[in-house]
């Protein structure tokens, strides 16, 4: 008899959750408070840990169709434009570590796991319009309430409800609410055919500059340029037009965004004037989990940003996310309903340390991409030196 597992938040980490362990069986519910599943944002970078789960999971092939798969990533400065370093992705990187590198806009990544996920009902519901605003566990099942007047009971719950999560709460009472960074992301879509011949590039480029960076790469099987510029600010700044935290898709303009900046990326300026327009969103994070207790108690467990929110300077949130989901599945099997608590357990014993270091090393990168004065001049010597050396990151990518 399969367990049937609630899942709280149809994101990224909730569906790749559903997929993975209806897949092995189970019979998973997808609880999500909006009104229909969708994706806003922008562009995300994923790398070979990553694209070898969505392989395991049969959706290597899907994603393939609607992402771009970069010749390299280049570095450069963010002042002058001049290259720093450069490292070749596509064959070499997929013939080192076993699956590509690519980059999608997260709405076709979405877009993909939802289709697994409905294609596996009924095994897989998938619910929208559910708020969870409870979470209690009783005896052998956990329940959770959307209002006072709507319950669901399962033998076990996820928590992928992302960076706010409710669930994570009730795994540690004493959590502490995600900090404020003072880091905000701007980000920008365009076609790629709508910009002048100069600033079309297939790699994933990134300008590093003090107390900033921007990151381009192509989207929709090359058709779009997605753009992130990324600043460290002044606390109650006017960047965007009302600031909350939780609002992934803040009004912003290149004016705003020119301000906040001010002259600090000269070498990337003709590409942030030639976006069309501007979106926002103020960063948060958590310090890196301190054990297995921060993603696991008992019958419920935590995935993705619910159990470990980070900064996106390693470009990993959405892949560990998926790593979990793979994770997960894997500790849970075809297992029972009463294998649930040493299931989840071992999940979070296998996970909580690497998605600590790359949470740590998220934070670092931050230090080191915005460094300025001495520290700047010798992190773009190394650069100058060892080039693909220091952009490779095999303990991530054999991971
Ligand atoms: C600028 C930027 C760039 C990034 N780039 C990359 C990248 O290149 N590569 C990468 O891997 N990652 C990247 N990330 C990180 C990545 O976006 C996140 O880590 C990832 O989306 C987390 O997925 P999730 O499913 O855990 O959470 P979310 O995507 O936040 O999903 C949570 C879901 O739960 C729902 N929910 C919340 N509360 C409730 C509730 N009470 N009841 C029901 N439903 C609820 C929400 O509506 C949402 O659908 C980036 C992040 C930023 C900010």
């Amino acid at each position: 008899m399969p367990a049937r597992i609630l899942i709280a938040g149809g994101g990224i980490g909730g569906l790749a959750a559903a997929v993975a362990l209806a897949r092995r069986g189970q019979s998973v519910e997808v609880l999500e408070q909006a009104p229909a599943f969708a994706e806003i944002g922008a562009g995300i970078q994923l790398g070979p840990n990553v694209t070898r789960r969505l392989k395991s999971l049969d959706l290597l092939d899907g994603a393939l169709k609607l992402a771009a798969r970069p010749p390299a990533v280049a570095v450069r400065d963010a002042q002058d434009g001049s290259l720093l370093a450069r490292m070749p992705l596509a064959d070499t990187i997929e013939r080192k570590y076993g699956g590509p590198y690519l980059c999608i806009h997260r709405a076709d990544l979405h877009g993909v796991l939802l289709e697994a996920a409905r294609a596996l009902a009924p095994r897989v519901e998938l619910s929208t319009g559910v708020q969870i605003t409870q979470v209690a566990a009783r005896g052998d099942t956990v329940c959770v309430g959307a209002g006072a007047e709507h319950a669901w009971e399962g033998d076990g719950l996820v928590g992928a409800d992302g960076l706010w999560s409710l669930v994570r709460r009730r795994v540690s009472e004493d959590a502490a609410p995600p900090r404020a960074t003072g880091h905000t992301a701007w980000r920008a879509l365009v076609r790629i055919d709508a910009l002048p011949a100069a600033l079309r590039s297939s790699e994933v480029q990134v300008w590093l500059g003090e107390r900033l960076h921007a990151v381009a790469y192509p989207v929709r099987a090359g058709a779009f340029l997605n753009v992130v510029v990324i600043a460290e600010v002044q606390p109650g700044g006017a960047w965007v037009q009302k600031p909350d935290p939780a609002d992934w898709d803040q009004q912003a303009d290149l004016a705003a965004l020119l301000a906040a900046i001010g002259k600090r990326c000269d070498g990337v300026f003709p590409l942030i004037e030639a976006m069309p327009q501007w979106r926002a969103w103020l960063l948060n994070d958590l310090p890196p989990l301190s054990g297995p207790q921060d993603m696991v108690r008992e019958r419920i467990a935590l995935l993705g940003d619910a159990a470990h929110p980070m900064l996106p300077y390693l470009a990993q949130g959405a892949g560990m996310a998926i790593e979990d989901a793979v994770a997960l599945a894997d500790r849970v099997g075809t297992g029972a309903a009463a294998d649930l608590p040493a299931a989840f357990a071992r999940y979070a014993a296998a996970r909580w340390q690497r998605n600590a270091r790359v949470q740590a090393r998220a934070q670092r990168n931050g230090e080191v991409f915005h460094a300025g004065g001495a520290r700047r001049m010798a992190r773009d010597a190394a650069l100058r030196v060892l080039g693909a050396h220091l952009l490779d990151n095999p303990w991530l990518y054999e991971g």
